[in-house]
């Protein structure tokens, strides 16, 4: 069990650098952190700890723990599930194989779509390029960007709600590995999983119960409930399936930098939950303020 120690100040468990698809450095968002009055942030980039050195050590240097983390893609037929995961070893072969072919698998499909998206708008390659870092996870922000640069679009969200869109006729999806898998290597990684903002839709679309079985049974820890994009009606469901499976609860902000307007600690997570995600993990340790 690795040291514990008290928690001062608010916990946010999810958060975005351009590492991913945010817009600061992993440093800079730390900073921004603790000028937030944040006590606690974790760092859960899309499919990648490339941002944990260097949002440890700014963590170090500003007073705010820091708790290295990811969002690990999955997919369920057609619906995408983001699968939280926290202090596991970033050095598991296993995992890192897995997240190392979800980023392949990644770029290739942003390759495709700018491909067809080229064919109606000007659109190059070294567009989206030019709108991601060295190593990075690409994604769909990455083409919004470019395409805003482009004057295709005013901002992200226009080019999400347009051209991005999975019905627009340009959308191509990529692998990812099932939810069950995705719990199961971020366990025998030594970290904790938790379900990413699951009541985004309809009531309906929220993850069967039965397949939430199979998930605790694996190791789900818990239920990301405190979310903007959560359904009030889908918070409810959540809480009661939080209370029937015996699931923690978290709460977070999503924070993007200036790629979406959430903003950090708008959303947060009790002490006690992060005390035993601590207790639980084998991977790594936080990086204590
Ligand atoms: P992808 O995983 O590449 O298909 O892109 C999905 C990502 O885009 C999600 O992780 C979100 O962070 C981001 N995203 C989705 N909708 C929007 C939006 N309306 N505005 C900005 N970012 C968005
Ligand atoms: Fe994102
Ligand atoms: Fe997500
Ligand atoms: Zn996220």
């Amino acid at each position: 069990m690795a040291e514990l120690r008290a928690f001062a100040g608010p916990i946010d468990l999810h958060t975005h650098s351009a590492v991913s698809d945010g817009t600061e450095t992993p440093g800079d968002l730390v900073r921004s952190a603790a000028r937030s009055g944040l006590g606690t942030v974790a760092l859960t980039d899309h499919d990648t700890t490339a941002g944990w050195g260097d949002g440890a050590s700014a963590a170090r240097d500003a007073s705010v723990t820091f708790i290295g983390g990811m969002e690990l893609s999955t997919r369920m037929g057609h619906a995408s599930v983001h699968m939280l995961g926290y202090l596991f070893d970033p050095a598991d072969a296993a995992l890192a194989a897995e997240t190392e072919r979800i980023r392949r698998a990644r770029r290739e499909r942003a390759q495709a779509m700018v491909e067809i998206i080229g064919r109606d708008y000007d659109l190059s390659w070294d567009d989206v390029l030019a709108q991601t870092i060295e190593g990075g996870t690409v994604g769909r922000p990455h083409i919004a960007d470019a395409l805003v640069a482009r004057g295709h679009a005013p901002d992200r969200s226009a080019a999400f709600a347009g051209i991005l869109h999975w019905r627009s006729g340009y959308y191509v999806p990529h692998y990812a590995p099932d939810p069950l898998t995705g719990v199961r290597l971020i366990r025998a990684a030594g970290g904790v999983p938790v379900l990413a903002h699951p009541a985004t839709g309809p009531l309906e679309r929220i993850v069967p119960e039965a397949t939430l079985a199979r998930l605790v049974d694996a190791g789900l820890f818990g239920l990301e409930i405190e979310h903007r994009l959560n359904t009030p009606a889908g918070k409810e469901r959540l809480r009661e399936l939080a209370a029937r499976f015996g699931l923690a609860v978290t709460g977070s902000s999503d924070y993007h930098g200036q790629g979406k307007p959430n903003l950090l600690g708008e959303n947060t997570t009790v002490p006690a939950v992060l005390e035993r995600i601590i207790a639980e993990a084998t991977g790594s340790a936080p990086i204590y303020a």
